[in-house]
């Protein structure tokens, strides 16, 4: 298992927020700066943003920086964060009592169970605003979606979106590399067809640019590597830098409950649906969107929701979509899956002309064997190949099983085993097999052995309860 960054052996002391400023850049834009000091270290960390936003700035408290670094601090070692600048009631109730005890449980309690020392203030805002993150991926479009015009309750509507540089523009594909847009670049070209979107659909948008990612990388007060690890935090905290606009948040998260995991050492996505809530201050409520939905059923909402069809962003490497890298390969397959006119929708989002000449059929030939591996990507391969199963059946032809020399016969391993109509335990039984039975070896590929029935159809046995034959 991978070690929490430092642990605090030795306590680094307190960390200050000396200072917070509010600062003109030309004749536009606003800059909030942070003052952060330890005894050794300064650093400066700044909220960029147009000027049109200040009616909605809140700068008179420490909300948005304690948010923002309390775990890497707790990480780091800090005994205590500090400030002259009071912090939201609220947010002090649910930092101190109910988020860093449970955080320091997710570290092993090995981490600091930091303090903060900070006055309070009970004055709390009304604004107008409810309001979501838009980086026209899958979540956001399916988060705007649940919460448009047709959402039950009116007072929980979107009226605006925002759009945060808060670390995740990495441009980076584990099996593709780098692009070729630094994260500056990938920022304010994505920004751009953001803002596209919100001239097109009537939404004011929210765009905030930070040095959160270098702060808490390369200022030399914490050692924070990873987005994962923190992203809910440095996003939720640019949103309460606008709490006397916004009042309702939604960020939008990969996992339900049941998927629920408290550690320090994974994806925070895990814990998030208890933690989110946690983060309300008084004057912004933080709420998690989209139910109980898997991926799979945000794209089907996405494929009964016009206004995305033209705007869809998924790639890791590019502005635009590659239709190659990992998130691209996943949400065509996702959307193939429901059929073709679902996927022909999104023609001007991704070269689907491409992808069916070029990947479809390679892609859907090893599906049986990829999701069925080890690693984060399986499940969203699993979820494709039963919704194929169901709404595109002719996808799962292209699945290729090799056939291994001089193996003819599949011979089952006890009284009562499954055999399925598709390679997948959640498949349907055609019927009970047992060792007596010697079944025709088809191919096999992953855990899964392909056959022929008695009645010369295709069936699937898993290896696990198989034996090969000659
Ligand atoms: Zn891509």
């Amino acid at each position: 298992m991978q070690k929490v960054e430092k642990a605090s052996k030795t306590s680094m002391g307190s960390l200050s927020i000396s200072h917070i400023e509010r600062k003109a850049v030309g004749n536009d834009k606003l800059r909030v700066e942070f003052t952060l000091k330890t005894a050794q270290k300064e650093a400066v960390l700044w909220y960029l943003f147009d000027r049109s936003l200040e009616q909605y700035l809140c700068d008179d408290r420490c909300d948005t920086a304690v948010t923002a670094l309390t775990l890497a601090a707790m990480k780091y070692g800090y005994s205590s964060i500090e400030s002259e600048y009071p912090i939201s009631e609220k947010l002090y109730y649910n930092l101190q009592y109910h988020v860093i005890p449970q955080l320091y449980v997710g570290g092993d309690r090995r981490i600091s169970r930091i303090k903060i020392k900070a006055p309070l203030t009970s004055e709390v805002f009304h604004g107008p605003l409810v309001a979501t993150g838009m980086s026209r991926g899958v979540d956001s479009f399916a988060s705007l979606y649940e919460y448009s015009e047709n959402f039950e309750l009116k007072e929980y509507r979107v009226n605006a979106l925002t759009y945060f540089q808060a670390g995740a523009h990495h441009g980076f594909d584990h099996d593709l590399g780098h692009g070729t847009e630094s994260r500056l670049e990938l920022f304010q070209h994505q920004l751009q067809g953001t803002i596209d979107f919100c001239k097109e659909n009537g939404y004011p948008l929210l765009a905030v640019q930070s040095n959160i990612r270098e702060v808490l990388l390369e200022s030399g007060l914490f050692l924070e590597k990873y987005f994962d690890r923190t992203h809910t935090f440095r996003n939720l905290s640019i949103a309460m830098l606008f709490q006397k606009g916004i009042r309702r948040y939604y960020y939008s998260s990969t996992y339900t409950l049941n998927d629920f995991k408290l550690t320090l050492h994974a994806d925070m996505a895990y814990y998030e649906r208890w933690l989110i809530p946690h983060l309300s201050t008084g004057s912004i409520e933080f709420f998690q969107p989209n139910q109980d939905w898997r991926r799979i059923d945000k794209v089907e909402k996405l494929t009964r929701f016009e206004p995305c069809y033209d705007h869809l962003q998924v790639c890791l490497i590019k502005t635009g979509n590659c239709g190659k890298c990992m998130k691209c390969r996943r949400t065509l397959m996702e959307l193939d899956a429901y059929g073709d006119e679902a996927l022909d929708k999104f023609k001007n989002s991704f070269d689907i002309e491409t992808y069916k000449r070029e990947d479809r059929r390679r892609w859907f030939a090893s599906i049986v064997e990829d999701k069925e591996k080890d690693n984060s990507e399986a499940h969203y391969f699993e979820e494709s190949f039963l919704c194929a199963a169901e709404h595109h059946p002719e996808l799962l032809e292209y699945m290729e099983f090799s056939k291994a020399e001089g193996i003819h016969h599949v011979k089952p391993l006890g009284r009562r085993i499954n055999i399925r109509k598709l390679p997948s335990l959640k498949s349907d039984i055609l019927y009970i097999a047992s060792s007596r039975d010697l079944l025709k070896y088809v191919g096999d590929r992953g855990p899964w052995i392909a056959i022929e029935t008695p009645d010369g159809e295709r069936a699937y046995i898993h290896k696990d309860f198989a034996e090969l034959l000659p």
